[in-house]
């Protein structure tokens, strides 16, 4: 039995009819991890030891009848998560030798939970990125077909899930990053609702955006991994204070009835046929399943990619600017006085994409600009929320591609940042808006390249998106898929 090709759920009921041990399956993995990472290098920093030493405390805890769902299930988490003791880089040099004095509370709860953490996954460096190109250490390979990007910027944690390196991984996710990787590697990405699971301890990007969630191999898993993580947290003054439903008691309940909107702005030209074939088939599932497919429409679309990269590159701008040389990680240190050890540190510590982004918004958010760029979005990203809530007066969930396109080659959009944005076409709104939402493999191209379809829920509602993505999972035929590494 291969144990690094089992849910979670599969994986700890074995653990608790003690067919196996965590140990047992935390070798497994460390196994599995040895024979792929050659080939995929999903991982910056991989922690055998502390792996093996959780592994024996979630046994011991199994032993005495205290497991939770987690317990003992090995996962990994991307590089963003401030792991106590651990180095925590966001695929950054000026983090490169950062080593947290405390951990994320996603981190706490996941090890509270007895999770078993196997390391840090790569990103995009500070999570800017739909590649996981812009990582400053290595790219991540698709393990589908490895001269293609995994996407990104949580690309490290969708091909590690994929390749059968870890059972899950936590992403985060500003204006697609968990979905879009998840698509693009054929797995299961939730976004949570903005303030549903703690930012605390999470290296910011763009605040009012960023959002934690789990990249898995079933949708059941995503719940499970969602109980865990989620709730309110005295640390972050954004988390929301409403108690956590439990996400699996209706997740069986079909979709018989529900109302599915698809907007018919997201059915664009340039989108890759073989991806809408897959969403039409998809839909299709649906329809048979006794779900309404309705057609709703989101008339501010157009502008989501230009409002979130206001948005985004503001709040960077002005969250990056702690990195100084002072207080975290790398210094460089000359002699020209504390000004110019400010600009030399910033300039070696951060990469192309990231200082494109620190220009951008530093210029959107200064005096003269102010009013016609940042205002602006912030304006706009009101009327694409306000879209959101029209629609949902007609429908439950709305439907849409994850992305326009499946994985694309390795090398294909680096010099062409626009294109590069358009990676998130479909997966930004939901960011400006802070509804919850979900990327589900729905298909394969003809290149045998994984597809996703995305489910968005009301705010708060993470309940129905889980409820139709594991409705159509079941009928969908695609769930337990690998690929040949
Ligand atoms: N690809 C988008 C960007 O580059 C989204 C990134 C994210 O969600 N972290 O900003």
């Amino acid at each position: 039995m291969d144990l690094t090709t089992l849910t979670i759920k599969e994986l700890s009921e074995k653990l608790r009819k003690k067919e196996t041990s965590s140990v047992e399956a935390t070798k497994a993995y460390l196994k599995r991890i040895e024979e792929t990472e050659g080939k995929v290098h999903a991982f910056v920093t991989i922690t055998p030891d502390d792996a093996l030493a959780m592994a024996e405390a979630a046994d011991k805890r199994i032993a005495a009848g205290q497991a939770a769902p987690l317990t003992g299930i090995p996962i990994a988490l991307k590089d963003i998560f401030c792991t106590k003791g651990v180095r925590t880089t966001c695929s950054s040099k000026i983090l490169e030798n950062f080593v947290p004095p405390y951990d994320a509370t996603v981190a706490r709860k996941l090890k509270e939970a007895g999770a078993v953490i196997l390391g840090k996954n790569n990103m995009d460096e500070f999570a800017m990125g739909s590649s996981t190109e812009n990582s400053a250490f290595h790219k991540t390979l698709n393990p589908w077909a490895l001269d293609r990007v995994p996407g990104g910027s949580s690309g490290g944690s969708a091909a590690a899930v994929a390749a059968g390196e870890c059972a899950a991984s936590m992403g985060t996710d500003t204006g697609g990053s968990i979905r879009q990787p998840a698509s693009c590697c054929g797995v299961v990405g939730l976004k949570p609702t903005y303030g549903r699971v703690s930012r605390f301890g999470m290296i910011a990007f763009a605040s009012s955006l960023d959002q934690a969630g789990p990249l898995t191999r079933s949708v059941e898993d995503a719940a499970i991994v969602l109980q865990a993580i989620a709730g309110h947290d005295k640390s972050d003054s954004t988390s929301i204070d409403t108690p956590v439903p439990d996400y699996l008691a209706g997740i069986g309940k079909g979709v018989k009835g529900l109302k599915v909107g698809i907007p018919k702005e997201y059915f664009i030209e340039g989108m890759d046929p073989d991806v809408e074939s897959a969403i039409r088939k998809a839909l299709d599932v649906l329809k048979g399943l006794g779900a309404e497919l309705v057609e709703v429409t989101l008339p501010h679309t157009q502008y989501a990619v230009a409002v979130y990269y206001l948005v985004a590159t503001a709040e960077a701008s002005s969250n990056l600017a702690r990195y100084d040389g002072v207080k975290y990680g790398l210094r460089v240190n000359q002699t020209g006085g504390l000004l110019d050890m400010y600009k030399r540190t910033r300039d070696a510590g951060f990469g192309d994409e990231v200082k494109r982004r620190i220009m951008l918004g530093t210029y959107s958010l200064s005096a003269g600009y102010y009013d016609a760029y940042y205002k602006k979005a912030a304006e706009v990203r009101t009327l694409i929320k306000n879209d959101f809530d029209e629609a949902f007066k007609a429908c439950d969930i709305i439907a849409t591609p994850t992305a326009p396109s499946a994985a694309f080659k390795i090398g294909e959009r680096v010099e062409d940042p626009l294109t590069m944005y358009l990676s998130d076409i479909f997966t930004i709104s939901c960011n400006l808006a802070g509804i919850p939402g979900i990327s589900v493999p729905c298909g394969f191209t003809k290149d045998n390249l994984p597809v996703g379809l995305q489910l968005l829920g009301k705010s708060l509602d993470e309940e129905t998106v889980l409820r139709a993505a594991y409705s159509y999972e079941q009928a969908g035929g695609w769930l337990g898929r690998r690929p040949t590494l």
